[in-house]
């Protein structure tokens, strides 16, 4: 079935006379996950999660519309992991700013990006084309941060992680190799313990830090905690795109 609200799949007889409230754009990354999981994880995940959850928003009476997920993010740090693919920040910002012109120019005025990859890192973007284009109310969000991991996955982790391929193993198990060939997920710290806290930053340089591009012991991993966090995350995702279709720019503070 041909879902409405998906822009890789309506058409122009149902978008000749069609008025959406708000554009949702997928960005993910194509990078090793760990030895079992596609190059296209965030992809997929990006996929599933901006669909079901533009599904919750649509049913509610909103009017958003899904554009095909970026399937290149930012991959600076893993410039030695073989065929991960890197786009500079720099080059995020050009492919936004002709998205953003299109929808400024033809009127849709509420963009929400949707982060799949933890290299990506919209804020800067998001400021400098609020600033270029004062019509456009965009904002970004990203989906691990949207509930309390520890109420679905007993281990830690940030990338293919317990979460990852819980959901992995819900949304595309074709695609997850078998768990004898998992591996740990185990990673490094900076020594400077300055790094590990909230306030001083630099990249990791994966290579170094993790032996099969892990962080995050994967093994405790189910589809049945990939298909409750899924649903969840994808109620709450639904509900704040419904929000955003029916917010008055004008009037957003109280
Ligand atoms: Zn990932």
């Amino acid at each position: 079935m041909i879902r409405p609200y998906i822009l890789a799949e309506t058409n122009w007889e149902a978008l000749k006379e069609e008025s959406f409230e708000l554009a949702i754009l997928p960005w993910g990354a194509t990078e090793a996950h760990n030895y079992h999981l596609p190059y296209a994880t965030d992809n997929i995940q990006a996929d599933y999660l901006t669909a079901e959850a533009a599904r919750v928003a649509w049913e509610k009476g909103g009017k958003p519309i899904v554009l095909p997920t970026l399937p290149f993010g930012v991959n600076t740090g893993q410039s030695d992991i073989y065929l991960d693919i890197n786009l500079n920040p720099s080059t995020q910002l050009a492919i936004l700013t002709d998205i953003v012109e299109v929808l400024n120019r033809q009127g849709l005025h509420k963009l929400v990006l949707f982060n799949g990859h933890g290299g990506n890192n919209f804020k800067p973007l998001v400021r400098e084309l609020g600033y270029k284009f004062p019509k456009m109310f965009i904002s970004f969000c990203s989906f691990p941060q949207a509930l309390d991991k520890g109420l679905y996955f007993e281990e830690e982790g940030d990338h293919a992680d317990e979460m990852e391929t819980s959901l992995m193993l819900h949304l595309r198990p074709d695609l997850v190799l078998p768990r004898e060939k998992w591996g740990m997920g185990a990673s490094k710290k900076f020594k400077i313990k300055s790094f590990s806290e909230a306030w001083a930053w630099a990249e990791r340089k994966w290579s170094e830090i993790s032996e099969d591009t892990g962080v995050g012991n994967p093994h405790k991993a189910s589809k049945e905690k990939g298909e409750r966090f899924f649903n969840d995350v994808t109620q709450k995702m639904g509900h704040f795109l419904y929000e955003l279709c029916k917010a008055d720019t004008k009037d957003l503070y109280e």
